[in-house]
Parts: C-alpha cells; sequence; structure tokens
C-alpha cells in the first residue's frame, strides 16, 4: 500500500496518453498550443512498465486521460494491456467523446469500464465556441454508442464558463430526468496557457446549482459522494447531477489520486507545481526496486492541498499536459 504522511491510502492512478487533442477548448489551452514530439511521450511498453510498477505497490484504480486519450496510437491494445494488469480493477477514461461512436465498443471489448464525456452544452454554435473546433452531434453519438455497448453508467462532464455557457447548466440537468445519467458540474481550474479566462470567467458550484433549481426546484440531496462530485437528484429524475467544487470547497482531505503525465512525470496534486520524473530514469535503466522508491517518496511527500484560497496558482502546464 502506498500511504502518504497524512495517512491518505493513495491508490487511483490518471495516466495522461498523450497532450494531444482534436479540439481545443477555451479554458483547457490556446489554439496556438504546441505539444510534445512522440519521442517525448511514454512508449507503449513504458506505459504497460510503469502500470504493473504502481500496481505493485497497491494502485487498483486507474483512469485515462489527455490530451484526448482516444487519438492516441494503439489506445485500445493500451487499455487490454491496463486492464488485464495483476491488482488493477477499475479502468476508466475522460474523453471528449468526438472519436467514441468508433471506439467505445473496441475499447469496451479491450476491458475498459466507464467513460466520462466532456459536453458543456447541448448547443452546436456554443459548443463550436468553447471547443473551438467541436461538432456537437459526433459527441453526442459518442455517448449513445458508450451506453449502447454497457460503457456504463454514463457520466457527463460540463466544465461552466461565464459568458459562454452558465445558461446552459438547465438543458444538460434536464437529460437526468429520463435518462439514467450523471450529469457533473466542474467549476474551472486555473493552470498555464488560458490563465485568464480560467480565473476571471469562474462559475462557482454554487451558482450552478441556484441557476438549476430557480428551474426544477430544490434538488434532493443523495447524501453520496462519487469521487469528487457531491451528488444530487432532480425530484422524480432517473439520473443525477453532481456538483466538483475543486476551488470554492476543495476535497483534499479525501485525495487519493496521483497523475502520470504523458511525458512520464508524477504529479501528487494536481494543482501544485512539483513533479518526479520517472520516465528518465527508467529509459537510464533504474532498477525497479529505485523507481518503486521513487514513488514510495512521492507518495509521501503528496502535499495536503492546493493553495489556490492563498493565490496559488500551478502556471508549469496547461490543463491538456496535466490530464485533468
Ligand atoms: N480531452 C478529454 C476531455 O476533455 O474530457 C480528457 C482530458 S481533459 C483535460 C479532462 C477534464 O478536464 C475534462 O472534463 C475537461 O472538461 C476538464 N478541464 C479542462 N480544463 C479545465 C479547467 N481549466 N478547469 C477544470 N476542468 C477542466
Ligand atoms: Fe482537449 Fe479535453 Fe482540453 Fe478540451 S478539455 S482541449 S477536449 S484536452
Amino acid at each position: 500500500m502506498a500511504i502518504d504522511r497524512f495517512g491518505r491510502n493513495i491508490h487511483y492512478l490518471r495516466i495522461s496518453l498523450t497532450d494531444h487533442c482534436n479540439l481545443r477548448c477555451i479554458y483547457c489551452m490556446p489554439e496556438d498550443q504546441t505539444f510534445r514530439p512522440n519521442a517525448e511521450l511514454m512508449q507503449d511498453d513504458e506505459i504497460t512498465q510503469l502500470t504493473h510498477l504502481f500496481a505493485s505497490l497497491g494502485f487498483d484504480k486507474i483512469r485515462l486521460t489527455g490530451g484526448e486519450p482516444t487519438v492516441r496510437a494503439n489506445v485500445v491494445e493500451i487499455v487490454r494491456e491496463i486492464a488485464a494488469t495483476p491488482g488493477i480493477k477499475s479502468v476508466s477514461m475522460t474523453t471528449n467523446g468526438i472519436l467514441l461512436k468508433r471506439l467505445a465498443g473496441p475499447l469496451k471489448q479491450a476491458g475498459l469500464q466507464r467513460v466520462n464525456i466532456s459536453i458543456d452544452t447541448l448547443d452546436p454554435q456554443k459548443f463550436h465556441r468553447l471547443t473551438r473546433w467541436g461538432k456537437l452531434e459526433q459527441v453526442w453519438e459518442g455517448i449513445l454508442e458508450a451506453e449502447r455497448v454497457g460503457l456504463a453508467p454514463v457520466k457527463l462532464n460540463a466544465v461552466v464558463v461565464k459568458g459562454y455557457n452558465e445558461e446552459d447548466v438547465i438543458d444538460l440537468a434536464a437529460l437526468t430526468i429520463d435518462r439514467p445519467w450523471q450529469m457533473r458540474y466542474i467549476e474551472m481550474m486555473p493552470f498555464a496557457g488560458v490563465t485568464d479566462v480560467q480565473t476571471q470567467q469562474i462559475v462557482t458550484a454554487a451558482q450552478i446549482q441556484a441557476k438549476i433549481e430557480s428551474e426544477f426546484g430544490p434538488l434532493e440531496p443523495t447524501g453520496k459522494y462519487d469521487g469528487e462530485a457531491r451528488i444530487y437528484r432532480i425530484k422524480g429524475g432517473r439520473g443525477e447531477l453532481g456538483f466538483i467544487s475543486s476551488v470554492t470547497v476543495p476535497f483534499c482531505s479525501a485525495c487519493t489520486r496521483a497523475r502520470l503525465t504523458a511525458d512520464g512525470v508524477l504529479r501528487m496534486c494536481l494543482l501544485r507545481e512539483k513533479e518526479i520524473d520517472l520516465l528518465t530514469p527508467l529509459r537510464a535503466g533504474a532498477s525497479l526496486e529505485n523507481l518503486r522508491q521513487l514513488i514510495l517518496d512521492a507518495v509521501w511527500n503528496k502535499p495536503w492541498g492546493h493553495g489556490l484560497e492563498e493565490g496559488y496558482i500551478p502556471l508549469n502546464r496547461a490543463m491538456n499536459q496535466i490530464g485533468g
């Protein structure tokens, strides 16, 4: 087991498969973002080796992310390898859904259990404005295919941005009246690249909830948390609503996560700059014991929490270079 100095059992690893993406969401990266050459990213066998190493330390839950994980070559094979790793109990993915119509079936067969699909609005024009390049219809088809092949329960993520989609939280919530889906609203967090948008156009979880309640009446608390999301229901609805208030009400005390960036660097807090390079020693032939010790030391020193309230903003990477 990997335990940090505050007694938290760190067993959930988010692996970013690439920093590349087929969209350019305004809250994630600038339109002219440059990406790492493939040689700098973990190769398929390096992802496998590191996954085995983390699993041997008690990590049992993996989420694949990016950039956009589905644009990574061999993504289906990578999922198959990870799902077959002894000790790994759950493999999920966060995706923009653009390529899911084609990939949902093969990913499910390879051992993927669930997907979280990002969809910030149901209005095609607004979707294009937010993602700069995206076609809403492709995401919608991806969501339906994910549900059809059993990547369930379907969970949807929306980042809410002032001046872009704060009115749209209502239509998104209405999806859960007839469908057993979970709609999750995420407070925008600040990183490098587009820090101004991220700090000046934030809509808080409380504001999002108030907007939804102005339409549907008081939401019913379920008393449940799903990861970092507080879960509610619209009265009589089949699905759920989740609120992720990472900025205004952080959940750091319950955090069990570590993140492995696409260039093989371990980041123990999404919102802290400190990182531990694992890929360079792996490529230099470090022993498994040395690598294990690097991970255990990093876990031990996991920061207690982020420092957004004190004005600390991590500026060494944009969001797509970390993975969310
Ligand atoms: N490309 C995939 C996607 O968009 O779902 C996976 C990577 S993306 C970086 C992971 C999640 O982070 C998505 O749900 C995305 O909406 C969210 N995200 C991106 N930028 C964010 C920001 N500044 N604050 C909060 N969430 C953000
Ligand atoms: Fe790409 Fe996801 Fe970032 Fe949007 S949020 S630009 S889909 S990585």
